[in-house]
């Protein structure tokens, strides 16, 4: 091996970190399917989304002309606070597995918040507070996207809610001390503090809440009090947007390795962290200067990109947001309690949802125990603890790192380290003890599930 190969981690300097993002929506072949109003049943324009998030953001999540867009100065200030991540070369890892494959991560993990989330929290306050807000508020379910939003309220001087899912507030102390500590005010959800918290606590005293109930409250919250907005910490085009630094630092990484990927892995909630990775590097595929493989990784147990069906369907259990063209479950189904919260969502975003459709990206789905097995393998020979919904990457990138090992192939795999489980050790231990199961859906849920779709 020559000493370049031997190289364990790739850092950019600061003035490297990106000046602008990606915007796929510019260069994909088909372009995703216009959202559609409820009430009025034509294709949303952005000024309908103006009472509830920041204009600018409302403009980028329509936008389907401009392929990049400036990243604000002040957005890449706070982005120095942590960026550019490193690109890591997995020795180790390749080593336990026997395989020829070269496998790199992109690791988020080294955020302040511990996940790729920030990455969106930051411009989304930003953008607030320069068109005078005063007031964010969201939801949260395991507490990784209410941090970010809380971290970045703080930096920017505003004032921030977060709605947090009861089960979650009650089970993860230690997030909700993370968001006070930057000043949010949070509420487990639902709450007597909303008119749809009340009405959900009238009918069901004891209600353990899901993000659907915290997403009616937060939204409320935003529409009656003044200037305030909802923020959304995925599945929205512009999240992703935002996402593509991830990728854009990767792709000079990747270089300075002297590589470029075979095969790009990324776990899959809403699709945030793996468009932000793989969006750059699909450009590359368009021009067919490459030909790279995208593989989404989503938990068995909430199967909507290999196993839902692409059709409108609404973005929140509710039924209030506009309906989205995408590929789902149905929003009324109800995933397993699995531990990776942050991909228990029942669609996909609008651009991958139509790059799956355009056979342009792959998906498989893992199951919880093959997760944490495959989490427990990068531990103990990355040394990072990754966070569960990372896990579902690292067992992808398993299974194609030990399919080289067959073939001989040195494929060269990377993949999304989104975020690290150091506030996830509750689901550690439950795994060491052998408390932890596989979830089977059947076909019949899931088909139960979209019949009651119009
Ligand atoms: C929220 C989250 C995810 C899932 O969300 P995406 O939008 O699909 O990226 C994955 N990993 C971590 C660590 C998260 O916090």
């Amino acid at each position: 091996m020559s000493n370049k190969s031997k190289t364990k981690r790739f850092i950019l300097p600061e003035e490297e970190i990106p000046k602008q993002w990606y915007n796929i929506q510019a260069e994909m072949p088909n372009k995703p399917l216009p959202p559609i109003h409820p009430g009025t049943k034509q294709p949303l324009k952005p000024e309908d989304l103006y009472p509830i998030f920041a204009e600018e953001l409302c403009r980028q999540e329509l936008n389907q002309t401009d392929p990049w867009i400036d990243i604000p100065e002040e957005v890449r200030e706070h982005y120095k606070y942590y960026r550019s991540t490193p690109l890591v070369r997995a020795y180790a890892l390749e080593k336990a597995l026997g395989t020829p494959a070269h496998i790199y991560f992109k690791n988020e993990s080294v955020s302040p918040m511990g996940s790729h989330k920030l990455n969106s929290a930051i411009p989304q306050a930003y953008y607030c507070k320069k068109e005078g807000v005063t007031n964010i508020t969201t939801e949260t379910g395991a507490g990784q996207w209410g941090a970010s939003l809380a971290y970045a309220a703080r930096m920017f001087g505003l004032e921030s809610a977060v709605y947090q899912v009861k089960i979650s507030y009650e089970q993860k102390p230690y997030r909700k001390s993370i968001m006070e500590t930057f000043g949010a005010q949070v509420t487990p959800s639902p709450s007597m503090s909303t008119k749809a918290g009340k009405a959900i606590l009238t009918a069901t005293p004891n209600h353990q809440g899901s993000l659907g109930t915290a997403i009616s409250e937060a939204v409320e919250l935003a529409q009656t009090t003044p200037n305030c907005k909802y923020t959304l910490g995925s599945v929205l085009s512009h999240v992703s947007l935002h996402q593509t630094v991830i990728g854009l630092e990767a792709e000079k990484q990747m270089a300075m390795a002297g590589e470029y990927p075979d095969v790009v892995i990324a776990c899959f909630g809403g699709g945030s962290n793996f468009g932000g990775l793989a969006f750059p590097f699909m450009r590359h595929n368009f021009t067919g200067e490459k030909k790279t493989r995208f593989i989404a990784a989503e938990p068995s147990s909430c199967p909507k990109l290999t196993r839902g069906k692409f059709m409108y369907d609404f973005g929140d259990e509710a039924g209030y947001t506009p309906l989205l063209p995408m590929f789902t479950l149905g929003h009324n189904f109800r995933p397993a309690n699995i531990h990776a919260g942050g991909l228990r969502y029942h669609g996909a975003g609008v651009i991958v949802s139509q790059l799956l459709k355009d056979g342009l990206m792959e998906a498989v789905d893992i199951p919880q125990l093959e997760s944490f097995e495959a989490g427990t393998l990068f531990a103990q020979t990355e040394g990072i603890i990754p966070a569960p919904e990372s896990s579902h990457a690292i067992a992808a990138v398993i299974r194609e790192a030990l399919e080289c090992k067959k073939t001989g192939e040195e494929k060269v795999i990377l993949f999304n380290l989104s975020g690290h489980g150091l506030i996830d050790m509750g689901s550690y231990d439950k795994f060491l003890a052998g408390d932890l199961q596989n979830y089977e859906v059947t076909d019949k849920e899931i088909n139960d599930n979209l019949s009651q779709i119009k």
